[in-house]
């Protein structure tokens, strides 16, 4: 998922740590084989390229973040949308040739994105894609997902005092030996603390513009792309997410960078979460 795992556990017997950890490690990395949008063959791939010809069946978890990234899409008026990768596509493109995306480009990409060519059959668990040649992309949504289910198996041999960090995305379970939570750090832009949180139990994710961009013509186009106009957010802004787990800290994290603080605070006291904006525009100096 492009970025290092870890995991913090609490245990009487370290064997039986090392081994759920190790078992918690080969969880994620199923879950990179069937999700990546970087291998060929991962499942998700291969519903990219079968999917528009006949409806594909695909594994439950695979499905599970399927259904979640829909819905999200859906309270988004699709702002969060993971047929975007043409959009990325072009964005990774643009971060090799220093060249914006023409609009041509643009409008070919346009014709393959939108959430609602996404058909989803809950009964068959079968996914189906409107047109040929659409790109799903789960890199706001995965890494959360992926840390849940490592903390799951991390419960099923009864070490609930852990928590996992997949780059941005934290999830954490019991607190440490006499502690009431995780003490856990809320960056600002220039990546120093601005405030400590002591969580337990939830999720924590932080989005934003300011690492991953590409400068053209004195602009910050970032990796986050807004889907109406299919170009990297150009706003400055960093959002941090405590939700209930780790799928809907980081898909929100990343929804409510495109959406700003007015329109997505409402969203996140819809799902019950907290949410820090630090946002400024750029657009006027
Ligand atoms: P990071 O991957 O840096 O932790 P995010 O969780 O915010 O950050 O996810 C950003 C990734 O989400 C992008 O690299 C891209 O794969 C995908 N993405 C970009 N724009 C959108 C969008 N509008 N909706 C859903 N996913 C997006
Ligand atoms: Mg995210």
């Amino acid at each position: 998922m492009g970025v290092a795992a870890r995991i913090v556990v609490y245990a009487h017997d370290k064997d039986l740590a090392q081994w759920a950890c190790s078992r918690a490690f080969r969880r994620i990395a199923e879950l990179e084989d069937l999700m990546s949008d970087y291998r060929p063959h991962s499942e998700l791939m291969r519903l990219c390229t079968e999917g528009h010809l006949t409806p594909v069946k695909v594994s439950p978890d695979l499905f599970f973040v399927l259904q979640r990234a829909v819905e999200l899409s859906q309270r988004t008026n699709g702002a969060f949308d993971i047929t975007v990768g043409p959009f990325v596509a072009l964005w990774r493109q643009a971060r090799q040739t220093k060249q914006l995306p023409t609009n041509e480009d643009l409008q070919r990409a346009r014709q393959l994105v939108g959430w609602e060519k996404i058909h989803l059959d809950p009964v068959s668990q079968t996914v189906r894609l409107a047109v040929a040649g659409m790109r799903l992309d789960l890199g706001g949504i995965a890494k959360g997902y992926a840390a849940d289910c490592a903390l799951s198996v991390l419960s099923r041999f009864g070490l609930r005092r852990a928590l996992i960090e997949l780059g941005g995305d934290i999830v954490v379970g019991d607190p440490p030996p006499n502690r009431k939570g995780w003490r856990i750090a809320i960056l600002d832009e220039g990546g120093k603390p601005e405030r400590f949180l002591e969580l337990a139990n939830c999720a924590i994710s932080t989005s934003g513009t300011t690492e991953q961009f590409v400068e053209i013509g004195g602009r910050h186009y970032a990796h986050i792309v807004d889907p109406r106009t299919g170009l990297g957010l150009t706003k400055l802004v960093l959002v941090t997410v405590v939700a209930r787990d780790g799928i809907t800290a980081d898909s929100l994290a990343t929804a409510l960078c495109v959406l700003g603080e007015k329109e997505g605070r409402p969203l996140a006291d819809a799902y019950g979460a907290i949410a820090f904006f630090r946002e400024r525009d750029l657009s006027t100096p």
